[in-house]
């Protein structure tokens, strides 16, 4: 409230206030600068381009019964949502289809939902996808065709629950979907099309019909396999054949729509934020991405284990495919996504507030998702538009902009497949979190890139990082040691480059010169049961750090041990009060060459129980655990044979952790971007527009970190912040756009310095 001072007129007050609001319409504020003209050009684009905001009320059957369509337009509004997801066809039909066998959604009475919800988006200016099901139907379909549904070796259906599940192979998606996208087209005008399960049956379950017998005979000579078998030359064929009829079907889906409804009516599909759900599903990212102009992302929330980071990830690593100047909405469930859902009950709040937000800092479009139209629990109805406002007053700072980050973690859809094969959760997903959690702890930002796009990418970053990437091809080694001859770091762990892409063992690994190691007994590491069980288990084991530093400590001397002295190399610093670090794996021996350093060696098993026996048997040998090898061109190299990464990813020791993080520091040479000081977990992200930086800190402090869903958020701060600045960013002003303060900024040596008094969720620091 503004009161008239002590004498002061009220037509003096009042030209005061107009002078204020004349100044506030007519100046932009610095960070504000460039907005209209990015509005400009953002009209100039495609929908899919342009559409930042978007939201889905996912129709269950009985919504044609009670669907408040004038209720729901206001909810676009209030949420300043662009553009909206709607049921369309498929499984079942929003809108009466003369195509046959297409069946109307049991409650549709005639009404035509679709279309309602087409016009009304339309008139309100707000863009529509056409969402179709289609990979089920009931049993009167299946009657009618049913050489268009998948069977088993013994020619019985698929069924999930009493729908049968139609084969990608068949007519089913060859002809039956492309004419029910015509009939949407042609009377619907949508801008484009989504598809929630258009890649059919996933890789657990194998097809025998005539269509796939056929085709899959065609292409390989070969019958469909029996089973799984990763060593079967067939299997193996049959992996990448099915990977190549899902990429088919996404582009006669493309030239279906596009035929039908001009160039920008794109068909788009869903996919998942999860490399192993793609894979899963038989979806090639890399070559998705290569197609799509949008990726449509159904992740609707977090697992315990992988926590909100992977949200903000999930955008990093699909954006390193498809362009950082193209868009990914992300379905955000506003109902009890997760363990367990609840799909009329409201998600915690601050759980989805959290989802939303580090989602956004990783480059995602929010996209709010409620299951039905009619809800008892109207909590839900309140979740999203906070944040939407919010992405609305900002948005030009959280599209079109390149990241900035010293870390590339590489990856590869074939390493989950063909090394991670049934067990990518232990082999490939947990030393990939291990290390990622360990640089996101650190506030190191990091990159995923793809194991194909390292000569293209590795330039920007100081140091690689192959998380047990066991299976690559030989041109993917060759790419990593080209990066390494031009001065770059490398940490490597566990069985890196030991394999080629179909995951059939070296002699050696590839890189064995540059890790300064070899495989000792080649014969060993073939036993694959032991390998799994030595990446499944925990041993009582643990790593000896060296040289040991026994003379002169403080703790009881035994009287019988050498003192051991010398200096520790300095990637051990925080540890000089230990010789040991908690381990758990199990190490094989290795070949070092001689201008390579150990610095941790294996200690085998012993017991833990009864305590009476808790004594190390061989405290001592020449296994190594960590081994740090320079090259002619300065490069760092770290090889990591203990599986420091796994272990941190499930078992959350912070010396494995803070081990990982300070390997990391010493082969990028200390070339890191960000430095955040001050208590507190912080998903850190930063990325560059011209003139600017831009800085998201998204807290992840709270009793709720590992657990969900957070009940509360707990804030955190001060933070002391340091940015390294591009050579057009002045950095002398600090805008924060979630506390909505300027702060000020000191500047060395191209660094700017300032403090971030306090983040309840995230702030989002613009440095101009
Ligand atoms: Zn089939």
């Amino acid at each position: 409230m503004k009161h008239l001072r002590n004498g002061e007129t009220r037509r003096e007050f009042l030209k005061q206030t107009t002078l204020a609001a004349t100044a506030l319409a007519g100046i932009e504020p610095w960070w504000a600068a460039g907005r209209e003209a990015s509005a400009r050009s953002t009209a100039a684009l495609p929908w899919y381009r342009r559409t930042l905001r978007w939201g889905q009320t996912n129709i269950t059957e009985i919504d044609p019964t009670r669907y408040d369509l004038a209720w729901w337009r206001q909810h676009w509004k209030r949420t300043q949502t662009q553009g909206i997801v709607v049921n369309a066809g498929g499984l079942v039909a929003y809108y009466p289809s003369a195509v046959p066998l297409h069946r109307p959604a049991e409650h549709l009475g005639g009404r035509d939902l679709f279309g309602e919800l087409c016009r009304a988006a339309h008139e309100d200016g707000v863009v529509v996808f056409a969402r179709m099901d289609s990979n089920r139907a009931r049993e009167e379909f299946q009657r009618a065709h049913p050489d268009w549904f998948a069977v088993d070796a013994t020619g019985k259906p698929h069924k999930a629950g009493e729908l049968f599940l139609t084969c990608v192979n068949g007519p089913y998606y060859d002809e039956h979907i492309p004419a029910i996208l015509r009939e949407i087209v042609e009377r619907y005008h949508p801008e484009g099309f989504t598809d929630n399960s258009w890649s059919g049956l996933g890789r657990g379950t194998i097809c025998y019909c005539e269509n796939c017998r056929k085709k899959f005979h065609e292409r390989s000579g070969k019958d469909i396999p029996r089973g799984q078998d990763w060593n079967d030359p067939g299997y193996r064929e049959w992996i990448r054949w099915n990977y190549d009829r899902r990429l088919e079907i996404w582009d006669l889906n493309n030239r279906t729509t596009k035929a039908a409804g001009g160039p920008d009516c794109i068909w788009a599909g869903m996919n998942s934020g999860s490399v192993s759900g793609q894979c899963q599903s038989f979806r090639d990212y890399k070559e998705i991405c290569r197609r799509a102009e949008i990726i449509m992302l159904d992740h609707q929330a977090r697992s315990d284990s992988s926590g909100f980071q992977h949200n903000g990830e999930a955008g990093k690593l699909i954006h390193g495919l498809l362009g950082w100047d193209k868009l990914i909405p992300e379905s955000m469930a506003m109902y009890q996504a997760g363990r367990p859902t609840f799909r009329l009950a409201s998600k915690p709040e601050p759980e989805a507030r959290m989802w939303m937000l580090d989602g956004i800092a990783g480059g995602l479009q929010p996209w709010w998702h409620h299951v039905g139209a009619y809800h008892e629990d109207r909590r839900m109805y309140r979740t999203a538009e906070p944040v939407y406002r919010w992405h609305q007053d900002h948005d030009q700072f959280l599209v079109n902009r390149q990241p900035i980050a010293s870390v590339g973690v590489v990856w590869s859809q074939q390493n989950t497949d063909f090394f991670g094969r049934d067990d990518a959760d232990v082999l490939v997903e947990l030393p990939w979190r291990g290390v990622t959690q360990a640089l996101i702890r650190a506030r190191i930002p990091y990159l995923p890139v793809h194991a194909d796009h390292v000569d293209r990418d590795a330039g920007q970053f100081p140091v690689l990082v192959l998380p047990n990437v066991g299976a690559m091809s030989d041109a993917q080694v060759a790419s990593v040691r080209r990066s390494v001859e031009r001065g770059g770091g490398l940490l490597a762990t566990g069985e890196s480059t030991r394999r080629n892409e179909w995951g059939d063992l070296r002699p050696d690994f590839a890189l064995a010169d540059l890790f300064g190691a070899h495989v000792a007994d080649p014969r060993r590491a073939g036993d694959e049961a032991r390998r799994k069980s030595n990446a499944s288990d925990t041993a009582h084991t643990y790593l000896r750090l060296s040289p040991e530093r026994r003379a002169r400590v403080d703790g009881p001397q035994t009287g019988s041990e050498p003192a051991v002295q010398g200096e520790r190399h300095e990637v051990l610093r925080g540890f000089e009060e230990t010789d040991l670090l908690p381990f758990g794996g199990v190490l094989e021996p290795l070949r070092v060459d001689a201008g390579a350093q150990v610095l941790a060696t294996f200690v085998p098993a012993f017991p833990i129980y009864p305590p009476e026996t808790a004594w190390m048997r061989e405290p001592k040998t020449d296994i190594p655990g960590l081994i740090l090898n320079t090259t002619a061109a300065g490069g760092r190299i770290v090889f990591l044979p203990a599986d420091l990464d796994r272990r941190f990813g499930r078992d959350n020791l912070p010396d494995h952790g803070n081990l990982l993080a300070d390997l990391v520091r010493w082969a990028a040479q200390d070339d890191l971007p960000l430095s955040v000081e001050g208590a507190g977990l912080i998903d850190c992200h930063v990325y560059h527009q011209p003139g600017r930086v831009i800085l998201h800190l998204v807290n992840l402090t709270s009793a709720g970190t590992w657990r969900q869903p957070v009940h509360e958020l707990i804030p955190v701060g001060p933070l002391q912040v340091r940015v390294k600045l591009p050579a057009d960013v002045r950095g002398q002003r600090v805008r924060l756009l979630t506390s909505g303060k300027t702060v000020a900024a000191s500047l060395t040596a191209g660094w700017g310095r300032f403090e971030v008094k306090s983040i309840l969720d995230h702030e989002v620091v613009v440095i101009g």
